[in-house]
C-alpha cells in the first residue's frame, strides 16, 4: 500500500502555472511547487539526448545546403585534419579548404551561419586542449556546447505548449535523479507547500 501511495503521488499531472521574467518557469505538482531555469533545464535536456546519440551511433549531421567557409589559423587545421572521425562522430564534417580555411559541409545544429561558425570554433578550441574540466570530459564539453547553442535561452517568452514540454522533461530527468545543468548549476528549485506556509508563518 505504501508503495503504491507514493508512486501515486510522484505521478500527480503537473499544471503550468505560468513564467516569470521570461526566464523561469513555474509549475505546480501536489504538494510541491518547481521553479525552473528554462535555459539550464532545456540544455540538460538536450545534453542528456546527444549524449545517448553520441554513446550509441554518433550525434547525427545537418547536411547544410550551401557549405560554410571557416578561416582558421595553422593549429586549427592541424585540430581539423587530426580529428575528422572524432568531428564526425560529434556531427561535423569538415575538410581543409585552401591553406587558411576549412569547408563544414555537415554541423550538428541547424542554426544560421555565424552560429555554425562560432560552434565550430568553439569545438575546435575543445579538441585542441582534449582534457576534463570540472565534471565534463572533453567530449561531454563538446556535446555540452551544442546544447548550450541549442537550448531556449533565458529573457524568452514561451507558449503554454513549450512549458509543458519543458516541465515533462525536468520532471522525468528527476526520476533519474537528475537536477541540475552538466555544469552543476541547479536546473530548478522546488518548494514544498509546507516550506512555503512556513515562510508566511501559517505553520
Ligand atoms: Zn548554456
Amino acid at each position: 500500500v505504501d508503495v503504491f501511495e507514493f508512486s501515486a503521488e510522484k505521478d500527480v499531472v503537473p499544471t503550468v502555472v505560468g513564467q516569470v521574467f521570461d526566464t523561469y518557469v513555474i509549475c505546480q505538482q501536489g504538494e510541491k511547487m518547481y521553479l525552473i531555469d528554462q535555459h539550464a533545464a532545456h540544455e540538460r535536456k538536450r545534453f542528456e539526448t546527444l549524449k545517448k546519440d553520441y554513446e550509441e551511433r554518433g550525434v547525427s549531421g545537418q547536411i547544410l545546403l550551401a557549405p560554410i567557409v571557416l578561416d582558421v589559423d595553422s593549429s586549427e587545421m592541424r585540430v581539423v585534419c587530426d580529428n575528422k572521425e572524432k568531428l564526425s562522430e560529434l556531427g561535423f564534417e569538415m575538410e581543409e579548404f585552401g591553406k587558411n580555411s576549412v569547408l563544414i559541409r555537415q554541423s550538428p545544429l541547424i542554426a544560421d551561419e555565424e552560429e555554425i561558425k562560432s560552434l565550430a570554433v568553439e569545438v575546435i578550441d575543445i579538441l585542441s586542449d582534449a582534457r576534463p574540466s570540472g565534471l565534463l570530459s572533453f567530449e561531454e564539453r563538446i556535446l555540452d556546447t551544442i546544447s548550450c547553442k541549442y537550448a531556449i535561452k533565458a529573457n524568452k517568452k514561451l507558449s503554454n505548449i513549450e512549458m509543458e514540454v519543458l516541465i515533462k522533461d525536468v520532471l522525468e530527468l528527476e526520476k533519474t535523479g537528475i537536477s541540475t545543468c552538466p555544469h552543476g548549476r541547479p536546473t530548478f528549485i522546488k518548494f514544498s507547500k509546507y516550506e512555503i506556509e512556513k515562510m508566511f508563518k501559517r505553520v
